[in-house]
Order: C-alpha cells, then structure tokens, then sequence
C-alpha cells in the first residue's frame, strides 16, 4: 500500500520532551516503520518548522519524511497552527501529482482537518479514504483543563466534524471509544489499535545509569501541567514520614538542557512548590534526553511514576515496562489498559499525593514485589505492545476501511462539514 502520513505538528525528526514534542512524533516514526517492515511505502507530510530542513528525507527504508511549506518555517505552538491547514492541505495535494496514495492517516485534529481537505483537491471521481487517530481530543482537554485550555475555540466543532468525515477512526485506548461515540461517531466505524514500544531500543536487560541516593523514582514527559509532577513532588515529604528520607525525584523532558529546563516557567512552578515543602535537594531536573540515553535512565530507577490529569494513551509506562520497572499510575485514559494494578504496576487515583506517596512507599519497602511487577511488566510489553503487532491491527483497519469505503464516496466540502460555524458540539 502507499500511505501517507499527516503528521502537522509533531515530526518523526524532532527532539522529544519539549512542550510539543513527545508520544506522537514517537508514534508517527515508529508505526511508519513498523508499516514500510510489512513492506508498505510510507510518506509523512509534517509543517516546515526551520528554515535549513530538506525538503524530502529518507529516515527508514521505504519512510520518507516530506517538509511542506505552511506557516513561517519556524515553530510555532501547536495550538497557533489552525490558519496554516489549508496552505498544508494545497501542498500535500500539490505533492500527490507525483504519486497519489492509497490511504491518507491524520494524526491530531489538525492533521486530519488538512489531510481531508488535500484528499478534496484532487481530482473528481477519486476518493482517498482518511483514516484518522486523534491522539488527544478536546472535549477530554476541555474537561480537565478548563480556561486553561489554549486550542483554537473552533476545535469545537472542527474536530467532530473531522471524526464524522473520515473513512475509519482509530482510538488507541478503550476509554477513547467511549469518548469517540460521546462524539457522535459511529462505533462500526471506529478500531483500536494501541501505541506500541521499540523494543530494540528499550530491551529487558542492560546497563542502568548511577545514582547518587538510596532510592530514585523517575518522572518522563512533557514539562506541561497536566502530566502531574507537582503531584509526585507533594508525595516526597510523605515518603520521608514513612521513612523513605533519601529518595532522588529524577524529572526527564523539558525545553533543553537541566539549566534552560530550570529557567522554563512550568520547572520553576514546580521547584517552587519543592522548595516550599522542603525537599527541593531531592527533585532534579535532567531536562531534555535523547531517545538511546532513556534506557539506562529508565533501569536506575525503583519505580515509574506517571500522574497525568488525564492521559490519551502514554508511551512512557510502556516504556519503563519493557525495561522490567514497576509503574505507579494514575487510573486513567490509556495508562488504564497499559499498566494492570498489582501485576505491572499500581493504579492510583488522578491528583493523589497520598495515594501517591502510599504506593511508592509500598514499592520502595519490597524488593521482591518490585521485581515481580517489573517481570510481568516486561513480558506484557513484549507480548502486547510491539510496534510489528501495532502495525498488524493497524494495516487490518486500513484494509476495512479500503473494502468498506463505497466507490465514488467523496469527502464533503468544507461547507457541508460545518455548516453553522460556531455550533459547538
Ligand atoms: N521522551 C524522550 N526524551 C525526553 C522526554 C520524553 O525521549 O526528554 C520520550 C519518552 O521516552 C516517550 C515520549 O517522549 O517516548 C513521551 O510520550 P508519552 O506518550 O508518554 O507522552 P506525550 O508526550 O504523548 O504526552
């Protein structure tokens, strides 16, 4: 098959942990190259975001990366990217002259805005069916983040109207079928298909970094608000009262090096919050790792922690899982069929330092019960969440969705998708 991938924001080329860099620049590079091993030709349309990249680049056998011309060729905050669709949707279309695809798959709203419309451009009578994966839906951000929410308002309506136009949706956790029917989208035309975890780069076994204190516990992600920190950081002076006084807090991700991440508004926010508890010693930022750095970090540490608001899926207990450490998760979204409560991982209410600090506790006092999590955790990571079997049940949703497609269907116009501008779903 020849697919292409519209991926507006998030490239497989970038350096991950800044604000707009993370699971789905992961998801894009390694589904397209778990999909060209089953021998498909994949091309991944992404916003020209500096001026030096190349316009076309080879990454994998059979991958290529495509920069299209949308916007200043400079980043720009995902949220600010609305206006630049069409101009990315005319170059994708542009760029299809050469060599039409047989599937277009939009990753993010705005991905799968500009991906219909570049399928509305060609020419007449052709129909590319769009498959489409969110990654992340408003209606959930909206929910948890409140005024705090910076998408475009017209997100609103956009987005459900994307989620009724295309072909076949993919939601990559059960919660989001939940969320996706919410939004009135059929449930025959909607598949899961997980993320999954290079398990060439995070192997059972191998070197773990050093570590100064008795204990480590390890946060990975974004520095956004909504991934929780604060909340493993208020469990630290309860992990001292239950006698766990020489536990390292290792904070991953940010906008670059540990000294740039300090001075990022979220790090100081958080280091604040350390210093007013008293245990600011015990929380240090690494900011920014590469992607070959993250598994000796991952194996020098006791536990995972993940404590997101809300999580649409969440690569990195998968990760942590597959190098055989024991996750403490938030019971939500995606981390709710990833991590199994006592035999991967713990589950613990969103927002909880206590529920935090009392599973962590429970970890740090029980080697064997880590080892026995940690175990069971690799073996469900390699079993389950490997990006050859993602790429499976994803090429199966493809094939649906090129043998129930009708003939002759065409995408709606722009003025049929949203038809009353402004009436929010
Ligand atoms: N990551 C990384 N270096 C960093 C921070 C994060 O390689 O400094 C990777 C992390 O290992 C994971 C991804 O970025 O593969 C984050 O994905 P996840 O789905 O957990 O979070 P998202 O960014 O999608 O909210």
């Amino acid at each position: 098959m020849k697919i292409s991938m519209v991926s507006e924001h998030a490239s497989p080329l970038a350096a991950l942990g800044g604000v707009d860099a993370g699971g789905q620049n992961v998801h894009v590079a390694a589904l397209s190259a778990a999909l060209a091993r089953r021998g498909h030709h994949i091309t991944v349309y992404t916003r020209r975001d500096a001026d030096d990249l190349p316009r076309r680049v080879r990454i994998f056998p059979r991958v290529e990366v495509v920069h299209i011309q949308a916007g200043p060729a400079r980043h720009v905050p995902k949220d600010d990217l609305l206006p630049f669709m069409e101009e990315l949707a005319s170059g994708i279309s542009r760029d299809w002259e050469r060599r039409r695809p047989d599937l277009v798959h939009g990753h993010f709203w705005m991905s799968g805005l500009a991906a219909l419309d570049a399928t509305r451009q060609g020419p007449a009578g052709v129909h590319i069916p769009v498959v489409q994966t969110f990654h992340a839906l408003g209606t959930v951000k909206r929910r948890h983040q409140g005024s705090a929410d910076t998408s475009p308002f017209e997100r609103r309506w956009l987005e459900p109207a994307v989620g009724r136009d295309a072909d076949r949706i993919i939601a990559t956790c059960s919660d989001e079928v939940f969320e996706l029917k919410a939004m009135g989208i059929p449930p025959g035309r909607i598949s899961i298909a997980p993320c999954g975890v290079d398990l060439d780069l995070f192997p059972g076994a191998g070197q773990a970094d050093r570590r100064d204190r008795t204990h480590r516990i390890l946060s990975v992600g974004r520095l956004v608000p909504r991934k929780g920190v604060d909340v493993v950081i208020r469990a630290l002076p309860l992990l001292r009262a239950a006698g766990f006084p020489d536990v390292e807090l290792l904070v991953v991700g940010g906008g670059g090096d540990a000294i740039e991440t300090e001075r990022d508004s979220e790090a100081r926010r958080l280091l604040a919050i350390a210093s007013e508890l008293g245990v600011r010693q015990q929380v240090t930022f690494r900011g920014q790792v590469p992607r070959e750095a993250m598994p000796g970090i991952f194996r020098s540490a006791d536990a995972v922690v993940c404590t997101p608001w809300y999580e649409p899926f969440g690569i990195v207990p998968l990760e942590a899982m597959a190098c055989g450490i024991p996750v403490v998760a938030a019971a939500v979204g995606g981390l709710r069929d990833t991590v199994v409560d006592e035999r991967t991982g713990l589950h613990i209410p969103p927002r909880d330092p206590e529920a935090t600090a009392a599973a962590l506790a429970r970890l740090l006092a029980d080697q064997g019960l880590r080892q026995s999590l940690g175990r069971a955790g690799q073996q469900r990571a390699r079993s389950r969440y490997s990006w050859d079997r993602v790429a499976a049940e994803t090429e199966k949703a493809y094939l649906q969705t090129l043998t129930g497609t009708a003939a002759g269907r065409r995408h709606e116009t722009r003025d049929q998708l949203y038809p009353v501008e402004g009436a929010a779903l």
